[in-house]
């Protein structure tokens, strides 16, 4: 659905239309110049070759530090790995952990990648949604209630995409119990974890228990956070065993990430972080605007995001309208469709992310196109009846 609607943006943006889009799942930033000055040394120096499976001997010592920072715990090289991007991190994680049958539980709403990678696996996905009047706040008592015989796994993503929710230490102590208790896997998927704002924290729950990290695998990387999504560079922080078993798969698909951005991303990690708080203070700017101009639409209503770079307004009112031109618009995806075309505002559908009856925005593009993007969409919607 994501890909129709983009496709659909490209389309009339090559026949000239001026199409604003608030699809994007990346930052609008260009990549820190001293990262990409330092990736231009490091080819000079000869960063053209293949590197160790697992991730250059220097990015894998960096990243054992910087998780060890973020976290507060020990941490050493062989629990570390470096794949290409998050998503082959989640991609290996899956693959070396579940067996055909497994069952993995996915606080919902969220990205539709974890339920594709787990179908892959041959494991099977199981949503579990939240509610928009808790905030998108984990429903513990239902992911309890999901748990089955066959779980293998719980996922959880947190600064949310698509939602922007960041879990509280209570929900995310909660879930973890469930994990110890029924021996299950955690994967937590960080990427979003340096963009939090209004005072909104990160909860990373291999720090609220011990010996939890036994369980959990992390997910992190530089795409989100430095503006690196092109570089595919994103790390894992596992058991050992477990990074034994990815590696042994990644042998077998990538061998390593590309060396040159592995140079970059050591050079990301280890340099000066000024350049990420202008970033995550411009996106809480708009973010604000975005979720005020949204709610200002009659019939529109929008939890308030606090993470990540999204915001994910309840649409549903919109559903069964009609058209100036006499259509119905039958569901979300309905109303994306409508949009590209009367407004040339491109948003991806609800649908995408189990939760039909809303879309997502993404305020990772300029002040001007938001402003610009809004208003177009508050006339469309003006238009239905
Ligand atoms: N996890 C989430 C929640 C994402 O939204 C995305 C990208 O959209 C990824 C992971 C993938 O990150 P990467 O580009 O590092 O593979």
């Amino acid at each position: 659905m994501t890909v129709k609607v983009t496709a659909k943006a490209a389309e009339l943006r090559a026949r000239g239309v001026d199409v604003i889009s608030f699809g994007a799942g990346e930052p609008d930033f260009d990549t820190p110049v001293h990262i990409k000055e330092a990736a231009k040394r490091a080819l000079d120096a000869g960063a053209t070759k293949y590197t160790a499976v697992e991730g250059t001997p220097a990015l894998r010592k960096a990243v054992a530090v910087w998780f060890a920072k973020a976290h507060g715990f020990d941490v050493s090289p062989d629990q570390v790995m470096v794949s290409a991007g998050a998503k082959q991190v989640i991609y290996n994680a899956m693959h070396a952990l579940l067996d055909p049958g497994d069952e993995v539980i996915l606080p919902a709403p969220c990205w539709v990648s974890y339920a594709e990678i787990a179908k892959l696996a041959g494991a099977e996905p199981v949503p579990v949604l939240s509610r928009p009047r808790d905030g998108f706040e984990l429903d513990v008592d239902a992911i309890a209630r999901a748990i089955t015989k066959s779980t293998r796994m719980i996922v959880l993503a947190s600064p949310s995409n698509p939602t922007g929710a960041v879990f509280g230490e209570d929900a995310v102590r909660a879930v973890a119990q469930l994990a110890v208790k029924h021996d299950l896997w955690l994967l937590t998927d960080d990427i979003y974890r340096s963009l939090c704002y209004d005072g909104a924290r990160f909860v990373q729950p291999a720090s609220l228990i011990p010996g939890l990290r036994q369980r959990t695998v992390i997910v992190d990387g530089v795409s989100k956070s430095y503006a690196m999504t092109g570089w595919r560079i994103g790390f894992c922080l596992a058991p050992a065993q477990v990074i034994e078993g990815m590696a042994t798969l990644q042998g077998q698909s990538t061998t390593n990430a590309a060396s040159v951005s592995q140079a970059a991303a050591l050079a990301a990690i280890q340099g000066p972080d000024d350049e990420l708080e202008v970033m995550r203070r411009a996106f809480d700017q708009r973010r604000r605007f975005m979720v005020r101009a949204l709610r200002a639409i009659p019939g529109v209503t929008c939890v308030e995001p606090r993470g990540a770079f999204y915001a994910f307004p309840d649409v549903s009112a919109f559903v069964g309208k009609r058209t100036p031109g006499g259509a119905i618009i039958r569901d979300d995806p309905g109303l994306c469709t409508y949009l590209i075309e009367e407004a040339k505002v491109a948003v991806v559908p609800g649908a995408a992310f189990f939760a039909p009856g809303f879309i997502r925005l993404s305020y990772a593009t300029s002040q001007d196109n938001i402003e610009k993007g809004l208003t177009r969409l508050a006339q469309a919607l003006g238009k239905l009846t």
